[in-house]
């Protein structure tokens, strides 16, 4: 596997490639890597010829400087599940080295980085565009992979891909998750067992959702789900929320709904865990 720590001399590997006629599959992560990553390494390895990985904790992504400081990091370990895994390619830039490449551009995200994830953490989808936008300058991919669990963030990169009409086939995979329902995500080390323990209650709400989807109102339900959260006396949720998976607008009446989709984020202790479940499927 070969290992890239600035921007120029990826850029010259890929083109090398590139005239070979050989097809880039690009997945982005921020490291503290498991096998919802490599679900998605798997993916790109068996559709490419070559599989680009970035491992970049983004700093323009984080709007709080305890989050960005506490992220796990397992570099060593990332490498190996990289390697183990059949990725070819694995890019660790530097933030001012890799930064110093954008060009500047006014973002208008529609509004989609004003609710959810945008709303509780402001700038954060303006530094998911920011950075997913260079590397796919930098990587020009033929498919990019990204994980359904930041459900949110694959309709922004959507929107992005759709708007700057990029030449980019996008891939959002299923959520991988643990035996007891638990999504996987970098941040579940940082939970203590009791947190861990108490964190299946949201997957447990999530599966409510579904099972009661038309039986009653929707937010009647959204306010059961959030409780059977809450019950947990570790858990505090910051929204639980049922809407259009394409829009993300509020359902009204489970009949107009086209594809409803849950979506939750839920504060263990420091911890924020954000998960979601498409109830019609
Ligand atoms: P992150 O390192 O958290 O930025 O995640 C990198 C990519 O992996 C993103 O596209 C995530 O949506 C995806 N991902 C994270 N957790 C999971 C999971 N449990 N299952 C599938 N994909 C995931």
């Amino acid at each position: 596997m070969l290992k890239f720590h600035n921007s120029s001399e990826l850029t010259d590997y890929l083109h090398s490639k590139r005239q070979h006629d050989l097809k880039v599959g690009f997945v982005p992560t921020m490291g503290a890597l498991h096998e919802g990553h490599l679900s998605l390494i798997k993916a790109s390895v068996s559709e490419n010829d070559i599989t680009v990985c970035s491992i970049f904790v983004n700093p323009t992504q984080f709007n709080n400087v305890s989050d960005l400081e506490h992220y796990p990091r397992s570099l060593e370990k990332d490498l190996l599940m990289l390697e183990e895994n059949g990725c070819q390619v694995v890019f660790l830039p530097e933030v001012n080295e890799l930064y110093a490449h954008e060009s500047k551009r006014e973002w208008n995200l529609q509004g989609l980085d004003l609710v959810f994830e945008g709303k509780s953490r402001p700038g954060h989808f303006l530094g998911v565009v920011r950075v997913v936008n260079l590397f796919f300058e930098l990587v020009k991919p033929n498919v990019a992979y990204f994980g359904r669990k930041d459900f949110q963030q694959c309709m922004v990169i959507g929107w992005m891909v759709k708007t700057l009409e990029l030449p980019i086939r996008l891939v959002f995979a299923p959520t991988l998750r643990e035996q007891d329902g638990l999504a996987m995500s970098s941040r579940n080390v940082r939970l203590n067992p009791s947190q861990r323990k108490a964190s299946v209650a949201i997957y447990r709400a999530l599966l409510y959702a579904k099972e009661q989807l038309g039986q009653v109102e929707i937010d009647q339900l959204e306010l059961a789900c959030k409780s059977m959260i809450e019950s947990e006396p570790e858990l505090k949720v910051d929204y639980f929320s049922i809407v259009e998976a394409e829009t993300l607008k509020p359902i009204h009446g489970f009949e107009s709904a086209k594809n409803p989709v849950a979506l939750t984020a839920v504060w263990a202790g420091e911890v924020r865990l954000i998960d979601n479940l498409e109830l019609v499927s």
